[in-house]
């Protein structure tokens, strides 16, 4: 869950783990820790059509989601381009 600020809503104060409740500080609009963030339109071939869902997770809870996954998350290396 992002967290804005009061006034104006557009700078990034906090982030709160849906799962565990864990908060991630941030500094001006900079998360100190990294999380998953997901927003999912669902459409028409879905029950949830129009609906719009927004959640984050920690870390910590993102490994241990996956690691009940099937298949394994097909994880690479970042290449940076020159
Ligand atoms: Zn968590």
């Amino acid at each position: 869950m992002r967290i804005y600020d009061q006034e104006n809503r557009t700078e990034l104060v906090g982030i709160i783990c849906n799962k565990c409740g864990k908060k991630i500080s941030v500094t001006k609009g900079v998360p100190q820790e990294d999380s998953l963030h997901i927003e999912k339109s669902w459409g028409y071939f879905s029950q949830k059509d129009g609906i719009r869902d927004s959640f984050d997770v920690c870390e910590e809870c993102y490994e241990k989601w996956v690691a009940d996954f099937a298949e394994p998350v097909l994880s690479e290396e970042n290449v940076e381009l020159i």
